[in-house]
């Protein structure tokens, strides 16, 4: 059996980037970069006044008061008709430009204005005071965001900044969700004797769209070899097809075998991790559409279905929409608690994390195992325990996923 990190390996080297496109500003969000962004332009565009106050020359203020002819005004948005000469000051606004002559802006509490003259008190004026010169912040040819960079609201204002209205990024999987089971009845119903609630579908539906994909719930189907065959088919449609149930080995574990049929190629079944051992997952290489498809099959509980998602289906999103690294990204965290384990397995127990002045503090929340849908009510990450003989006492530090 392969381990956790064999797995991630293999999807990545299974797994293929859509190809890139141009896209709005607005589409851009949560998607990440395709391409280096270089500017090409300057920011600020132009020396500019960070103060509301009056744009002076400092030779002026060496001796910490001066009284000035004050000979303009000027706004934000406007530019100054006249320079700025000895002895003189244009009143200016936060943002406007500075006018020439003029290297450093005083504070307007720092003037008493007496008619058309100021009268200024302040000590410490030199050139540049108050000021942001032309392209402080962002030179042309600097670059700016990586690629692979995910873009979230900065990201996006600084690209606005830039005048680069539309960016290059790989589009959003589309992700077919489908649950497998004879005991399923859909959530709105109510389980007769020995049934239960799909509620992977719900939770996968949340994921899928947290993980940045487009979810496509596919409902319910029976353990039935052509019903699934049939279910298998409609959802090859989308770009990545995630079953749960009927993975293990029990009678009606059939999706194997369906997908198999399907022309669906095994790249791995069954992974050393609890929960979640029989996760499986594959490569249709060319649907008729050429494009490639990719599936994965997650056990039914679920526990397990959330666990691999998080560590699987979310790295091969990544990958697909080329965010860089594509690796589920653990943090080291102090253990709040004692931990004691025996398993030949390593661990992925639904836990607590938070971000302390100290940095991150982590506890695991009590947990009947895979089908324990409760213990994450409360567990926002999971912390990964290697298999073995473990004792953790608090404080020891222990990798944590957070989700
Ligand atoms: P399976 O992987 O099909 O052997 O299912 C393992 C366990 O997960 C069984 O107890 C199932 O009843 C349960 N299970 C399977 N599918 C779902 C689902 N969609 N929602 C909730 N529980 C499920
Ligand atoms: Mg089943």
């Amino acid at each position: 059996m392969i381990d956790v990190e064999t797995a991630i390996h293999r999807i990545l080297g299974t797994v293929q980037p859509f190809d890139a496109s141009l896209v709005s500003l607005a589409e851009a969000d949560g998607l990440a970069l395709a391409a280096d962004v270089v500017s090409r332009v300057e920011s600020p565009p132009f020396d500019k006044a960070l103060m509301d106050g009056f744009a002076v020359q400092s030779a002026d203020l060496a001796a910490g008061s001066a009284r000035l002819q004050v000979v303009g005004e000027i706004m934000a948005g406007q530019v100054a008709s006249r320079d700025v000469g000895r002895g003189e000051a244009i009143q200016i606004m936060t943002g406007a430009p500075l006018p020439a002559g003029a290297d450093a802006v005083v504070k307007v509490e720092e003037t008493r204005r007496d008619g058309d003259r100021v009268e200024i008190t302040a000590e410490g004026i030199v050139a540049g005071t108050n000021l942001m010169r032309r392209a402080a912040v962002m030179k042309i040819g600097e670059q700016v965001l990586k690629t692979g960079t995910r873009l979230s609201p900065p990201q996006l204002a600084a690209l606005a900044e830039l005048g680069e209205i539309e960016v290059a990024v790989r589009r959003r999987p589309r992700v077919a969700i489908l649950a497998t089971g004879d005991e399923l009845v859909s959530v709105g119903e109510t389980p007769g004797p020995g049934q239960i609630r799909n509620t992977n579908e719900t939770l996968l539906t949340a994921q899928v769209r947290a993980a940045g994909g487009v979810p496509q719930p596919l409902g319910i189907v029976r353990d039935v070899p052509e019903d699934l065959a049939a279910a298998v088919q409609r959802g090859l449609e989308a770009d990545v097809l995630v079953l749960t149930g009927g993975v293990s080995a029990g009678k009606l574990d059939l999706v194997p075998a369906a997908l198999s049929a399907a022309g669906v190629r095994e790249v791995f079944h069954k992974v050393e991790m609890k929960p979640g051992k029989p996760v499986w997952f594959g490569v249709l290489e060319k649907a008729r559409d050429g494009r490639p498809r990719y599936v994965f099959g997650l056990p039914g509980n679920p526990v397990s279905t959330l666990v691999c998602f998080e560590l699987f289906v979310r790295t091969a999103f990544r990958k697909l929409m080329g965010m860089s690294p594509p690796q589920p990204q653990p943090v080291d965290a102090l253990l709040e608690c004692e931990y004691r384990s025996r398993g030949d397995r390593p661990v992925y127990h639904p836990a607590v994390l938070r971000m302390t002045s100290e940095g991150y503090r982590a506890r695991v929340v009590p947990w009947q195992g895979s089908s324990d849908l409760r213990a994450t009510v409360e567990a926002n990450a999971m912390i990964h325990i290697p298999a073995g003989e473990r004792r953790y006492d608090p404080g020891a530090v222990v990798q944590v996923y957070s989700w």
